[in-house]
């Protein structure tokens, strides 16, 4: 056994290294980026397996079954909302279920740090009805991932680890074991991989029949915890993942010793749910995300003598990140000591555009070519070019999810906007743009996409793009764009003018035309020269 100091997500990648992943698939976001980072770094040094970034989740998550059908062990990672992306094969893979290990993870990002949603995975798991951890600390994210892919292969399911920001992005030390061998080849059944409906009814059927072995396994882990205080009746905590950690900080500051139980798996462990309930009068859920244990539990506490306390019924907050101050309030305990950090004025530092980044030359022309076009809209994407939605550019009107600014320009246009531009970067395009720009191009859509085309996948780091440079030209070919309406403008300060002006041509186009801003990340250029 060694210690090592890591990331919450570096302890999940070890830990799937340890289980003895033959692959790992990934797209990037925060805040999970940093699992597949390490798993590369590992599979570059000397390590047998695969790690590679996808073109987007639904993509990777196919591949992270490919290798299980395969009887491999393989691990698919990605943020909340990518699992969105991945809902399909997510959902199915539930029915065709897993021969070799697979693990998903999920990282939440509670807070919003670096997300549009809050939305919690759990609600995914319990959707799909498979197995899942949430770690509490660092070692459990190592122990339970570890774990996950045996319960894995134990269930025939996939299994997910879901992950938060807090917990992801903190470094803190993990007991690690020897590695275990990987698996060979060993094909699955035809019959319960081909979801036709007598075989994926058959499957459901299974599924259903094995949750009664997942509360089995929730109430025999040693992760999930009751320890119940015999001198006090009155308060019992419910508390979970992260917040568990939260709960312990809180109570070692001082004050009651309430009976606690610790759910760290779902489906959740119902026989220790039910001596709590036996044990005291009121019980408070403490949970990071949304309130799915309280909602879980409204039955089992909503009787006379019996209270169920959380987020719905306001004792902690249903928006945001918890934190120990917001649990000590909730147990009606006052804020931790702080030390006075004097008068200290941090300044105000907004997000913004890198100096020198090809994106602000980019939005810098395409603003000056719509001055003085009333009704026109710019459909954003995601990535580092969202920020010009801030001063001093003000450039962009929308930014839902990926890939949305070509098929919401398309219904712009659709609706009577003119001009109706799409902003989105180039690899965003290849995650999810391709087929909402094929579907514009069939129709010769009235509107402009322009594509920010860096070379990298900037805001997460600089990870590989797909779609990038010639390859991106022959795609918009292929897809039925135009040959004379895919231009490219290189934007510099110095090609402002020309810029503006082939901008406004494309605008003034009847139909689809696609512009192609080609500059390279300047933190990729940077990066390349310290090489
Ligand atoms: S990381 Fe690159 S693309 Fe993003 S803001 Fe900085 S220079 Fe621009």
């Amino acid at each position: 056994m060694t210690n090592e100091i890591l990331l919450g997500d570096e302890a999940v990648a070890l830990g799937a290294v340890h289980a003895g992943i033959s692959a790992a698939y990934s797209y990037p976001g925060t805040p999970a980026s940093e699992i597949l980072e390490y798993l590369i770094r590992a599979s570059e040094g000397g390590r047998k397996f695969t790690a590679v970034w996808s073109v987007n989740e639904k993509t990777a998550y196919e591949e992270a079954l490919g290798v299980s059908f395969a009887g491999k062990r393989s691990m698919v990672s990605f943020k909340h909302v990518g699992l969105n992306v991945a809902a399909d094969p997510f959902m199915n893979s539930a029915i065709t279920g897993a021969n070799g290990g697979l693990v998903v993870v999920s990282a939440d990002d509670p807070g919003m740090h670096s997300s549009q949603n809050e939305q919690d995975s759990r609600f995914y798991a319990q959707f799909a009805q498979v197995f899942c951890f949430e770690p509490s600390d660092h070692q459990e994210a190592y122990d339970m991932t570890r774990q996950a892919f045996d319960i894995s292969e134990e269930l025939g399911f996939p299994v997910m680890v879901r992950m938060v920001t807090r917990l992801a992005h903190s470094r803190s030390s993990v007991a690690t074991r020897e590695a275990r061998a990987q698996n060979g080849l060993r094909y699955g059944d035809p019959k319960d991989w081909t979801l036709l409906p007598a075989n994926a009814r058959r499957r459901f059927k299974l599924l259903l029949e094995k949750q009664a072995d997942m509360v089995k396994l929730s109430e025999s882990l040693p992760f999930n915890k009751l320890e119940l205080n015999p001198k006090d009746r009155s308060l019992g905590v419910i508390a979970s993942g992260i917040a568990y950690n939260y709960l312990r900080e809180s109570l070692a500051g001082g004050g009651p010793a309430p009976s606690v139980l610790k759910i760290a798996s779902y489906p959740l462990p119902e026989s220790m749910i039910a001596r709590l309930f036996e044990h005291v009068d009121t019980a408070l859920v403490i949970e990071e995300g949304y309130p799915l244990i309280e909602r879980e539990l409204k039955g089992f506490f909503g009787i006379p003598g019996k209270a169920l306390k959380g987020k719905l019924t306001g004792e902690l907050p249903l928006t945001g990140e918890l934190s120990p101050d917001i649990v000590r309030k909730a147990l009606g305990l006052a804020p931790l000591p702080v030390r006075d950090a004097g008068d200290v004025k941090l300044a105000n530092r907004p997000p913004q555009l890198c100096a020198g980044c090809p994106h602000a030359d980019t939005v810098k022309a395409l603003n000056k070519a719509l001055e003085g076009r009333s009704g026109s809209n710019v459909f954003s994407d995601i990535g580092c070019y969202t920020l010009s939605a801030l001063p001093p550019y003000s450039a962009i009107q929308t930014c839902v999810c990926m890939g949305a600014s070509i098929s919401m320009a398309r219904g712009g246009s659709d609706a009577g906007v003119r001009p109706s531009v799409a902003v989105i970067g180039d690899s965003t395009f290849a995650h999810s743009g391709m087929t909402p720009l094929l579907s514009a191009a069939a129709a010769d859509a009235d509107m402009t996409v322009m594509i920010f085309d860096n070379a990298t996948t900037a805001m997460t780091g600089g990870q590989p793009s797909y779609g990038t440079g010639e390859n991106l030209l022959k795609i918009l070919e292929g897809l039925g764009v135009k040959k004379e309406h895919i231009r490219t403008i290189e934007p510099l300060p110095k090609n402002l003018e020309k810029n503006v002006r082939i901008i406004k041509e494309e605008l003034d186009h009847k139909g689809l035309s696609v512009i192609v801003a080609v500059r390279e990340c300047v933190q990729e250029t940077r990066k390349k020269r310290r090489s």
